[in-house]
């Protein structure tokens, strides 16, 4: 018996025997190669790899298909296979062509160390190309005839892996390097397939066809586990096989407490792929969603692509209101945020702050913002307001650019309802003022709120124990907010890691909060804990 550690995926916990996903190295022709033929076998490639993945997007969940559309579309970006083709018109062979190139462009994104979107569409590229060159050296692409479930492992898992494997045969994952925010990890997370990652090159040695633990929340798997690890593990599956049960009960049942109130169940989100994991288990919206993270290197998206991000959140989220956050860059640790320079950091010239020294930036956000909620519910929130001076500059830009909208005769929504995310003391106390001037929403972020209220960061665990996001402090500043939004009739959402916590969410509760965001993974939990509370 032996105990690998790694980082959990995909939480979980199964026993089963290891199948081990090998990929034998391509071993090109030598050539001549005749370019013609060689293009016209490309093409045909192209051909089947794209009826493969719209296959496999058929069968993926609605949040994971822009992975597949991704690879698809890889398949027609012209600078890509200009230069495959590049390659070909020089005497290569396609499948070596084809291989070149996406192995550079791959490798250009994964050195992106910094932007973790980025490295995730590396993976992508590699995936898309070993298909193309499987197909085009008659390799197979389903990768295991399979008669029972497996644990697969593998020094890399690709998107794709977890579609070419008949369904339901796959236990959980185990892999050699990888990431927990890879695509592969997300789709594991969404199929509930539990999943670790970085358990190192000795695991994959020798577990061909021998018996794991996978114990994937504990980020850790026991090879070859003795009859007490065995039977332990047994009895946990059991147990949280009947916990299980009793969550996933919980969807249908209406959000109401024990005495009778009713209540909002949102998430947090990041983009189109976990909106649609949200909407899953039981969202009634996204309650924030993280624009930064959709930035790249260098790269200010431009309005037509910020349009289509947001317009596939919406499509993500069915009909379900969606509310974005401007970009808070200097809090969201992206590689665009390093770009906003040191000024931008916590105590700095974050969120709201930033964005109105980069006037032509926001205006560029609120354009693509109120062109894409034509298509769907939306609105808008500003992050790091501090006082009334921020919220009447930034409603100043929301005018000039539906001013401009107007001019340039685009399809928008003039009535976007914009807000205020609460995460700095001085606007709590000051809540009303922002009603006044025609804010539309709160949503009181707990995660900043807490760090700024008792001036401790959010990361720094030596000072933890000042970092309480129910503290009476807290508590204070959030009967405020509540008070306020209530005197003007608008509604308030609180979010943020606390929120996902039982305990605190019934504080919440208590406090006249009726509206929740939280991560996805967290919605099935507090509502069962919000149902068993009383609200008063
Ligand atoms: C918050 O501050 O509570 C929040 C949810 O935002 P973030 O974690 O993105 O700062
Ligand atoms: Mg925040």
């Amino acid at each position: 018996m032996k105990v690998y550690k790694g980082f959990t995926a995909s939480p979980g916990l199964v026993l089963g025997q290891v199948s081990r996903l090998d990929r034998p190295p391509l071993v090109f022709g030598e050539g001549p190669f005749h370019p013609e033929q060689e293009k016209q076998a490309l093409e045909d490639a192209i051909k089947v790899a794209q009826q493969e993945l719209d296959e496999m997007a058929g069968r993926a969940a609605p949040s994971e298909q822009a992975i597949f559309l991704f690879q698809s579309m890889m398949l027609e970006d012209e600078g890509f296979m200009n230069e495959v083709a590049f390659q070909i018109k020089a005497g290569v062979g396609a499948a070596e062509a084809m291989d070149r190139v996406g192995h550079r462009y791959a490798a250009q994104l994964a050195a992106m160390k910094d932007n973790a979107y980025m490295q995730l569409r590396s993976v992508d590229i590699l995936d898309v190309t070993q298909r193309i060159t499987n197909i085009l050296c008659h390799r197979i692409r389903s990768w295991l005839a399979l008669d029972h479930p497996v644990i697969l492992a593998s020094d890399l898992l690709m998107p794709t892996d977890l579609f070419s494997v008949p369904a339901g045969r796959i236990l959980g994952l185990i892999t050699a390097e990888g990431s927990d925010q890879s695509h592969a990890a997300i789709i594991a997370r969404s199929l509930n397939i539990p999943g670790i990652t970085q358990v190192g090159e000795d695991f994959l040695k020798d577990c061909d066809g021998r018996e794991v633990i996978l114990n994937a929340t504990e980020g850790e798997c026991i090879l070859d586990p003795d009859a007490a690890a065995r039977q332990s593990a047994i009895t946990c599956i059991c147990e949280m096989q009947r916990q299980n049960k009793e969550l996933n009960a919980q969807l249908e049942l209406p959000n109401r407490t024990r005495d009778g109130e009713e209540f909002e169940l949102l998430a947090n989100c990041f983009g189109p792929e976990d909106v649609g994991t949200a909407m899953e288990s039981g969202a009634s919206g996204v309650g924030l969603l993280r624009s930064s993270y959709m930035m790249m290197p260098g790269h200010a998206m431009d309005e037509q692509e910020q349009y289509l991000f947001y317009t596939s959140c919406l499509a993500a989220a069915r009909g379900r209101m969606v509310t974005v956050r401007t970009f808070d860059f200097g809090a969201d640790r992206t590689m665009a945020d390093a770009y906003q320079g040191v000024q931008s950091s916590k105590l700095g010239l974050r969120g709201i702050r930033s964005s109105l020294r980069n006037l032509p930036q926001m205006a560029v956000q609120i354009c693509a913002l109120m062109r894409a909620a034509t298509k769907g519910p939306l609105r808008v929130m500003f992050p790091m307001v501090t006082n009334i001076e921020d919220w009447d500059s930034a409603m100043q830009v929301v005018d000039y650019c539906r001013r401009k909208l107007a001019e340039r005769g685009a399809e928008f929504e003039p009535d976007v309802p914009f807000g205020v995310m609460l995460s700095v003391p001085a606007a709590c106390l000051t809540a009303e003022d922002f009603t006044a001037h025609g804010c539309r929403f709160f949503v009181i972020g707990t995660n900043d709120l807490t760090q700024y209220t008792h001036a401790v960061s959010r990361e720094l665990a030596i000072a933890e124990h000042y970092y309480r996001p129910a503290s009476p402090a807290m508590k204070k500043l959030i009967a405020m907010v509540v008070d306020a939004a209530r005197e003007a009739d608008i509604p308030v959402t609180i979010c943020g890691l606390a929120v996902g916590n039982a305990v605190n969410a019934t504080q919440y509760l208590r406090l006249g909060l009726r509206s929740f965001s939280m991560s996805p993974q967290n919605l099935l939990t507090i509502k069962k804990a919000l149902r068993d509370a009383d609200a008063r």
